[in-house]
């Protein structure tokens, strides 16, 4: 519901990250168990999906006054790949589904329905088949297992607080990188002790949320960077590889709008003082933009539970430890310098920095990796540990790329689900 609908596909090195940037101290980085080649055909099928503008003959949404900034700025600043981006937005009437109205703040949820997402396009798809049945409200707290060491099922509580059991024949986890991971420790029983799928001690860690961070910058004219799509604008010269600029991974710049109290919330100059409400009064006079990047995959950087704390149903909350890795530091400190470069050539009067917001793309938590020691699912998201059990988010990424991720999700899910099929028929599962 909240995305905002960048769609970019990895690039070929981003699945190599320790054969193609190296040993980097600190980092636990890890080729990716496939490459961009197995995954091409499933991106294809996820635009089609989707309806990614500038695939598959889509028209490319219009540029807004928050992209006509950004795209004098960072073509004047010397930037090529300035466009409306590949984006799972509607730029005319497709899949029974309108066209983007351009009324801004699509991240609150897009009114319209051109922005693709699974509340609207895909679950009803599914109920419609018959063979899909949706328990709103529900919260899985345990998955359970047999004598043999295979999951049998799920306890979770209903939308009345009831706790109920559900077999399965197989499990996907898919509850972003936090919660799936949350979710497997809290499953922990004597023949699992550590949590399922945790024979390598892999679940919870190499935590990672993307680069993030935002420069926002006032103008002398009105942009009203509010009004029509939220980041439809992205720059990519930046996502390429070259280490020459002081570090490895790439980042993309792309527009950013976010409404006044979240814009406040995070604003640098921050919270108070005549600084403060200074930028405040210059909301409509302002351009944004976000960073996404790469980040480096850390053992250290990980979820755990919180014995201390629990939730409404008594359980552990999840701890979420994230440091920056010193090649995390250049990377920002370079789009910094980039992004108010952009600006700057477009006549901006002030630029500000924001740092990153806490929490993001959330990736990486029971990582992919060819062998069961380095991660926790193998190449098609299945568990090393047990054959039934799935991880089908973010969570499996081995590393993040310079990319906005729901597109690659949405790409491994339908790879996986043709693997689970197959699985089945064969009767492995
Ligand atoms: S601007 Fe965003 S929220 Fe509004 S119609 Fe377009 S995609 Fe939907």
């Amino acid at each position: 519901m909240h995305w905002a609908g960048a769609s970019l596909r990895f690039q070929e090195h981003e699945f190599k990250t320790r054969t193609v940037y190296g040993d980097i101290p600190g980092a636990n980085l890890l080729d990716w168990p496939i490459t961009l080649a197995d995954l091409e055909p499933f991106y294809d099928l996820a635009e089609k999906k989707m309806g990614v503008t500038r695939t598959n003959g889509i028209p490319g949404l219009p540029g807004n006054n928050n992209f006509k900034v950004l795209y004098n700025g960072a073509t004047r600043a010397g930037y090529k790949m300035v466009s409306t981006g590949p984006m799972a937005i509607n730029s005319e009437p497709r899949d029974g589904r309108t066209h983007c109205y351009q009324r801004g703040f699509c991240f609150q949820g897009c009114r319209t329905g051109a922005k693709w997402s699974t509340l609207y396009t895909e679950i009803p798809k599914a109920l419609a088949t018959g063979k899909c049945e949706l328990r709103a409200k529900a919260q899985v707290v345990r998955i359970e297992h047999d004598a043999r060491g295979r999951v049998s099922g799920v306890l979770y509580y209903d939308g009345e607080g009831n706790l109920q059991r559900q077999r399965a024949r197989a499990v996907c986890v898919a509850a972003n990188a936090i919660e799936s991971a949350r979710l497997l420790l809290l499953s922990a029983s004597p023949m699992f002790p550590k949590g399922l799928a945790n024979s390598s001690g892999q679940v919870g860690r190499n935590y990672m949320r993307h680069l993030t961070a935002s420069v926002y910058a006032t103008f002398p004219h009105k942009v009203e960077m509010f009004k029509g799509t939220t980041m439809a604008g992205i720059v990519e010269d930046e996502a390429r590889l070259d280490p020459k600029r002081g570090f490895v991974g790439g980042y993309h710049m792309e527009t950013i709008s976010l409404g006044l109290p979240f814009y406040a919330a995070f604003l640098n100059p921050g919270a108070w003082g005549r600084d403060f409400t200074r930028a405040l009064d210059q909301y409509a006079y302002t351009a944004g933009m976000w960073i996404v990047g790469e980040d480096m995959p850390r053992e250290t950087n990980r979820v755990t539970l919180n014995d201390a704390v629990k939730d409404a149903y008594g359980l552990p909350v999840p701890n979420v430890h994230y440091d920056d890795h010193p090649n995390d530091v250049a990377m920002r400190e370079h789009a910094f310098q980039r992004g108010a470069a952009v600006y700057e050539a477009a006549g901006a009067k002030e630029v500000y920095r924001v740092p990153p917001y806490p929490s993001t793309h959330n990736l990486g938590t029971c990582r992919m990796s060819e062998k069961p020691r380095d991660g926790v699912c193998n190449k098609f998201g299945q568990t090393h540990d047990i054959a039934n059990l799935f991880i089908s988010d973010g969570s499996q990424f081995t590393t993040g790329g310079a990319e906005n991720p729901t597109l690659t999700i949405v790409a491994l899910a339908i790879r996986q689900s043709r693997y689970i099929a197959d699985q089945m028929k064969q009767g492995a599962i």
